[in-house]
């Protein structure tokens, strides 16, 4: 069994094919190959190197802020007139969000091996961000690969990015958004792997970026784990996380899994209903399939081609899912679901007004989650929630749908 960065490994997964049941695995070119194995093994070499963990833990402390709180949403739970309802507060991690966990990481371990540029895919550009401040905190230098669609629409994260030192390239084929942006960051990580480490930034791709990406957010469920016992005394009864490509949900589920009475759903993006090019619903419209590198589930049409997605948040807009997940909806571990556009966005005003908190439209998917099921719940029960980020990024894309009174 692998090592584990901040726990003990809870299942036999990634084997060494980088397999999670019949998912994952590593099917990249020729020319990727080498690559891949020698971050592999440098991963396994960083995780036997108690000082890689130390290095982690002080940014972690120092810089990113953690632990992140676990706070008692008291007035969502009073108003919900269900369950006690937690919030896992990433949204307070240096730059909102949980990506930074993993980006911060990565360029550690691209620093350890002796690699002095960074390059990330980014589709909404939190990615990049994340990327963009972890390489100017290390003195890395950092390129962007981002589709001309997504720039346009996304010119204050551009914006962001090049304020943060990185050089953002805009990439002009296929559709011009994430998956395109994939493709060329993955293309000049062949050509140029001599002195550049690829961050990849969500728990999918080819082995070993699943593994390496869970193993940094697995801290969200460590912490959480500690700090729920600390307050309450006991193991939440559900956990409950949005589900883009999987890190911040695999980040909460992970230290949980042999945990057999917590329950855990996984909230993908629903978009206007579930037919095809109105979703991102993976688990309930896409099939068994590959994409970047990796079997999984994938949103895809009659012909095999990526299929298009909707969502309103950005975050959660993606064809494919992390294969983890796919394994845990097999084994039945995790339950899958959707909120719609509509939900999310319901929830995202609720949250705003009871709790002073104003939540990613990504986590408002969750939050709507919670809003159907805490009333169902017994007085004493616990929900545990993962607030992956704050929603300050998406207030001005929410004005466009909601109509607030004067
Ligand atoms: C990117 C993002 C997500 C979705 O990515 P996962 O890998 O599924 O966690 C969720 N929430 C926020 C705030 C994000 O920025």
């Amino acid at each position: 069994m692998l090592k584990s960065l901040f726990t003990e490994p809870k299942t036999p997964y990634p084997d060494d094919r980088g397999r999670y049941g019949d998912f994952g695995g590593r099917f990249v070119p020729e020319t990727l190959m080498f690559a891949i194995e020698e971050l592999e093994q440098a991963f396994k070499d960083a995780l036997n190197d108690p000082k890689f963990a130390e290095d982690f833990a002080h940014y972690a402390k120092h810089y990113i802020g953690r632990p992140t709180p676990l706070y008692y949403a008291e007035r969502l739970s009073n108003y919900l007139n269900g369950c006690r309802i937690y919030f896992k507060r990433e949204d307070l991690a240096h730059t909102g969000a949980h990506k930074i966990n993993n980006a911060l990481g990565q360029c550690l371990l691209a620093k350890r091996m002796g690699k002095s540029r960074i390059i990330a895919e980014t589709g909404a550009g939190q990615h990049g961000v994340a990327t963009a401040t972890a390489s100017a905190l290390l003195g890395l230098e950092c390129c962007i690969y981002m589709g001309t669609e997504d720039m346009e629409r996304q010119r204050l994260n551009v914006f962001r990015m090049r304020l943060l030192g990185a050089k953002v390239i805009g990439v002009d084929s296929g559709s011009k958004t994430l998956k395109d942006a994939i493709n060329e960051a993955l293309r000049d990580w062949s050509l140029n792997v001599r002195n550049t480490h690829y961050v990849l930034g969500t728990v999918h791709g080819p082995h070993p970026f699943p593994w390496i990406c869970r193993e940094f957010q697995s801290i969200i469920g460590v912490e959480a784990k500690k700090q729920i016992l600390e307050m309450e005394g006991r193991l939440p009864n559900l956990l409950v996380a949005c589900v883009g490509g999987g890190s911040n949900a695999i980040g909460l589920f992970y230290e949980f899994l042999n945990d057999s009475q917590v329950e855990m759903v996984g909230v993908e993006a629903g978009g206007i209903k579930i037919e095809p090019g109105q979703h991102a619903s993976r688990f309930a419209g896409g099939v068994f399939g590959m994409l970047h590198g990796a079997q999984s589930y994938v949103l895809q049409d009659e012909y095999g081609q990526i299929g298009n997605t909707h969502s309103v948040s950005a975050g959660l807009d993606y064809a494919s899912v992390g294969p983890e997940h796919t394994w845990l909806n097999s084994i039945k571990r995790v339950k899958y679901t959707y909120a719609t556009d509509e939900e999310a966005l319901n929830a995202f005003q609720l949250c705003s007004k009871l709790e002073g908190i104003i939540p990613a439209l990504e986590s408002a998917h969750a939050i709507a989650y919670v809003i159907k099921e805490a009333p169902k719940r017994k007085r004493d029960e616990i929900i545990l929630v993962n607030l992956s980020g704050r929603g300050d990024k998406d207030v001005e894309h929410a004005s466009k749908f909601i109509k607030l009174e004067e």
